[in-house]
């Protein structure tokens, strides 16, 4: 198994009487694309909610680069090198390309870092590089994003305002980036343009470990390096795509394939 760097163990949600997460492990290695599927509602979501501090566990552990994060608030789950998107997108449309970028960045700077900053006049100096690592990120993704940092996020199109989203996550540089069901509302095409903008992103950053939920198995398939069903709250089973493709009890549960 490759070198640990993130490990759930015996994840427990409730929301009610549902059982939003229900003993779940999952081992992230270092550098890892992890597929995660399961039908809606299958706790995909809360998993991520739960590892970045949006949601707490009612039992179990993460352990994230060799320190436990169970109970942190998700400002320190960021500040560790966990990021994330959410699966409607969450750009503010009227604030231009930049300002979205920095929404990702300030997060992460503590406010006494901010008055350092602006007391030693280090301001205008701050916020130049600022462009620069902005514009360095959006090449990744498109040829032409970078000349755009100044326009509202709003004048994009779906799949630049996702690599927009994708790039403010990866602004602080994380470990791990969790991305939910990046290619929601976007077409097969856009899916795949943006697929590979995420393999010209690891292609960079090697080391960058990557969960992604997605519906589709095609992209699953391009993309992950291992697979992981959820099943109410459960892990249904693991392994590489065709592995997991060939599984009767996913593709009963997941693919909706009867027994044959
Ligand atoms: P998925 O992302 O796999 O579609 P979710 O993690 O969003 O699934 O949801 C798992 C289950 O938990 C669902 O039954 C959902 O209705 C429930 N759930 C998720 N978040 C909440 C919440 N904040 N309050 C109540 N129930 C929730
Ligand atoms: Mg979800």
């Amino acid at each position: 198994m490759s070198t640990a760097l993130l490990d759930a163990t015996g994840l427990s949600v409730r929301f009610g009487g549902v059982r939003a997460l229900d003993g779940l492990d999952l081992h992230v290695g270092e550098g890892e694309v992890i597929g995660l599927i399961g039908p809606n509602g299958s706790g995909k979501t809360t998993f991520f909610n739960t590892l970045t501090g949006f949601v707490f566990p009612a039992d179990g552990r993460v352990t994230f680069a060799g320190e436990d994060i169970t109970a942190l608030p998700a400002r320190e789950v960021a500040k560790r090198g966990i990021a994330r998107t959410f699966q409607r997108l969450r750009l503010l449309l009227e604030l231009s390309v930049f300002d979205n970028l920095m929404l990702g960045q300030h997060l992460s700077l503590d406010h006494g870092v901010w008055a350092n900053i602006v007391a030693r006049g280090g301001l205008r100096r701050s916020l130049e590089k600022q462009r620069e690592t902005a514009r360095a990120l959006l090449r990744y993704f498109s040829d032409s994003l970078p000349d755009r940092l100044s326009e509202p996020a709003g004048s994009l199109t779906m799949i630049d305002r996702r690599r927009v989203e994708v790039c403010r996550a990866l602004i602080r540089d994380p470990k791990l980036l969790l991305l939910d069901e990046p290619s929601a509302g976007m077409t097969p095409d856009e899916t795949r343009e943006l697929m590979q903008d995420l393999q010209s992103v690891k292609a960079e950053r090697p080391a960058l470990a990557v969960v992604l939920i997605e519906h589709d198995m095609e992209v699953i398939e391009s993309v992950s390096h291992r697979c992981v069903v959820l099943d109410y709250g459960r892990k249904l089973c693991e392994g590489s795509y065709s592995e997991v493709s060939q599984d009767p009890a996913v593709r009963r549960a997941y693919l909706g394939v009867e027994d044959e």
